[in-house]
């Protein structure tokens, strides 16, 4: 049911249109004519004009929305009585666009506010909303807050002028931390004021669209160990052999995993969301960033909180039989040094941190192994492996990328048609969502074929290459392959049960 109010009013303000260009008052004004005599609306009663060129911020007068808001005070009480545009009520307003009126969430709520719970129309070409209406009032909420983001942006693209040389030019920001990879001296210098002693030093001036070519060498090679299937504990320890960070600190993996996903590695940059192509080379295919970018959801999904680096086999491959936990430590046994209990030989134990179900780690490990080591050397796991491998990862990868770039374009347009009545802000962030929805499921299928693609350079794998590998990615081969259920076991003295372990094989299509 649509509201027809008695003494509507009008209310324009001059804007951008999609080409950047002014979009006339006079025009919006017949415009908006036009849609009062296809909802049938009476005449106008009053017409609000703003010709501020920035009425959409928030501390820039404009004093026709001031007055407007006056005549929907349900109280009457701020009517201004010598004016004749605030001295009395509407019960409607027309604007040019649903957005117009509402480029600021603040000047919504006002409007919200004042219009409290009276059915007041609120209409541009674009369709009538009720001010009254719970489920209206939340899409101009969301509408305004689209609004607010894309006035934002504009701002920050006129004000910003390295931002017009990105899309323009691709050529990078710069100042600030130099980006490890980028960052070629250019034999000019700039004089800098130590803000403590106030003495002056010169700095040269280094150009971050020039790369570093013994640094984006290490990079490829770090990208190329993680795509291998090798640990970032791996990469780390490499990173660490030949380089440290622009900032001169050791590698930590928070500060890899930023530097080999950002755009920059693949040659492009990226503005408001929306990536550009830049003027360097890429160190690495856009391909490889995103399967970068699915390894690391991947290992943040696996290892919530990082911890020390792994020094034992099995406790992420562990769970308990008696209690269902899975978080294990392992512990000395048998006492050490000064401690030591005679007669005893000193062990480590695997510890469930709940119900103290211990097994000693030797044993488990050796157990464990064997087990691993017969799997992957089996013809059966091999075909079992290439049957799950259909969905080759650098399709995926590739997919990926096309939704990133067309998420991108969409992201784009949206913000060229912001001021375009005919597209629905709503709606166009529900398609943004659903790019992030298909592109977060091909994320899942990368990190299993991330698995896949270690087991595929583990299978076939002798005992002495088995024994050289890092702990941790011989920890992660464990992993996935099975959970070692520790059932608790009255057994006590030398040697190993292996009917004191259920190994359980972990499927290879699905977690
Ligand atoms: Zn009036
Ligand atoms: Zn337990």
């Amino acid at each position: 049911m649509l509201l027809t109010p008695q003494r509507p009013c009008f209310y324009a303000r001059l804007s951008y249109a999609p080409d950047g260009t002014l979009e006339k008052v006079e025009r919006q004004q017949e415009d908006g004519e036009a849609t009062r005599g296809r909802l049938n609306w009476p005449e106008f009663c009053c017409v609000y004009i703003d010709n501020s060129r920035s009425a959409w911020q928030r501390n820039r007068k404009r004093p026709d929305w001031e007055r407007m808001l006056v005549t929907f005070d349900a109280t009457g009480q701020t009517f201004i009585p010598s004016d004749p545009k605030a001295n009395h009520h509407h019960d409607g307003i027309m604007v040019y666009h649903g957005d117009r009126l509402i480029r600021q969430p603040y000047d919504l709520e006002l409007l919200l506010r004042l219009a409290d719970q009276r059915q007041i129309p609120l209409a541009s070409v674009s369709g009538v909303r009720n001010l009254a209406s719970e489920d209206d009032r939340f899409v101009l909420r969301i509408e305004a807050a689209q609004a607010c983001r894309e006035s934002a942006n504009l701002s920050r693209r006129r004000t910003n002028g390295y931002k017009k040389d990105v899309v323009r030019h691709g050529t990078s920001q710069q100042g600030g931390k130099r980006p490890y990879g980028w960052g070629e001296p250019t034999g000019r210098f700039k004089t800098r004021r130590d803000k403590e002693t106030g003495e002056s030093y010169e700095v040269e001036i280094l150009d971050y669209d020039k790369p570093v070519p013994e640094e984006t060498k290490h990079l490829a090679e770090a990208a190329a160990r993680l795509l291998a299937g090798a640990s970032m504990n791996g990469a780390l320890r490499y990173m660490n052999s030949v380089s440290t960070t622009t900032e001169g600190n050791p590698w930590e993996s928070r500060v890899l995993w930023s530097v080999l996903t950002s755009p920059r590695i693949s040659g492009l940059i990226e503005v408001d969301g929306v990536l550009y192509e830049a003027v360097w080379d890429e160190v690495i295919p856009e391909e490889d960033r995103q399967a970068l970018i699915a390894l690391r959801e991947q290992h943040r999904k696996e290892n919530p909180n990082p911890g020390p680096a792994r020094v034992h086999l099995l406790p992420g491959a562990l769970k308990c039989g008696r209690c269902d936990g899975t978080t294990w430590r392992s512990k000395p046994m048998g006492g050490k040094g000064r401690n030591k209990k005679p007669g005893y030989n000193a062990y480590r134990v695997y510890h469930c941190k709940q119900c103290n179900v211990a097994r000693n780690v030797e044993h488990l490990d050796a157990y464990v192994t064997g087990r691993v080591l017969r799997l992957l050397n089996s013809p059966r796991f091999l075909r079992e492996l290439q049957s799950a491998g259909t969905d080759g990862s650098p399709d995926v990868a590739a997919k990926i990328a096309a939704l990133e770039t067309r998420k991108a374009q969409t992201k784009q347009q949206i913000e060229e048609l912001a001021d375009h009545p005919d597209v629905d802000p709503a709606l166009a962030l529900l398609s943004l969502a659903s790019f992030d929805k298909k592109i977060g499921e091909l994320r899942n299928q990368m990190a299993l074929t991330s698995r896949q693609r270690l087991l595929t350079r583990m299978v076939g794998i002798s005992k002495d290459d088995w024994d050289v590998e890092p702990i941790d990615v011989r920890a992660d081969t464990v992993r996935s392959l099975f959970e070692v259920v520790v059932l608790p076991t009255q057994k006590r003295g030398p040697g190993f049960d292996p009917a004191s372990v259920n190994m359980l094989r972990k499927p290879l299509q699905a977690e």
